[in-house]
């Protein structure tokens, strides 16, 4: 049951922080529902889960629309291309996937139409993997000095997808690598930018994360079960 799953993954955070001198508090589960039915989310709502995460802003949006009154701080997390952005900032509560200046401008513009300040991440492709979306560890000052002038905006921090792997235990460098940046950002002193957030670890390697530091993690197929991409 999700019910179960979901404890399950916050006891594991719990021992994670225990054992890192961290407070769970700082941990938030996003429960990553993209390609499940609207009903794995309602049971998940009738635990308590508030945060979800979809890849696909039509997807976020036909959900968010028959969810309607439902307590939903929906996450972004998928790749975004700039057409899409006007109906993803209508959405979304966070952006984690903005990895060029253009999208950062968009948003700032959709946002700046309907009067919202749109938080967002940057995320990196912390193992520079070809088949990844993000930018490059070194890339990252630069964008948020530019990100730092948009009016619209409010950058909140990093978010990377660690390369697959059986052995949660070779992520830790790159989740390392990912909190060294977010402390290289507020050491910076760029424009009041001040960031908190770290938005790493999936079903895999979620506990390792949270030991480096991880203030979002997204948690899908261990809440939801295996996806089916054939329907
Ligand atoms: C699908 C997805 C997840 C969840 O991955 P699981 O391995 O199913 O937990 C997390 N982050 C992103 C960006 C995803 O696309």
């Amino acid at each position: 049951m999700i019910k179960d799953r979901i404890a399950d993954v916050l006891k594991e955070v719990e021992a994670r922080c225990r054992k890192s001198n961290r407070n769970p508090s700082e941990v938030t589960l996003i429960a990553v529902s993209k390609t499940k039915p609207l009903a794995m989310i309602e049971e998940a709502m009738a635990c308590g889960q508030t945060e979800f995460g979809e890849n696909k802003v039509q997807e976020m949006c036909e959900k968010a629309s028959q969810l309607e009154g439902g307590a939903v701080n929906w996450h972004l997390i998928g790749h975004l291309q700039s057409n899409k952005v006007k109906k993803a900032v209508a959405v979304a509560g966070l952006i984690h996937s903005v990895d060029s200046l253009a999208l950062a401008q968009e948003i700032d513009k959709q946002a700046g139409k309907i009067g919202k300040c749109q938080d967002i991440l940057l995320e990196v492709n912390v193992a520079d993997e070809k088949s990844k979306f993000g930018i490059r560890p070194e890339d990252v000052l630069p964008l948020v000095r530019e990100v730092a002038q948009l009016k619209n905006i409010r950058l909140r921090g990093l978010m990377t997808v660690a390369p697959y792997t059986d052995d949660a235990e070779t992520n830790r460098p790159y989740f390392r690598t990912m909190h060294d940046l977010m402390v290289d950002i507020n050491q910076k002193n760029i424009n009041n930018i001040s960031v908190d957030v770290l938005s790493m670890g999936m079903s895999g390697d979620y506990g390792v994360a949270v030991e480096e530091g991880a203030t979002h993690i997204r948690v899908g197929t261990y809440l939801f079960g295996e996806r089916d991409y054939t329907k």
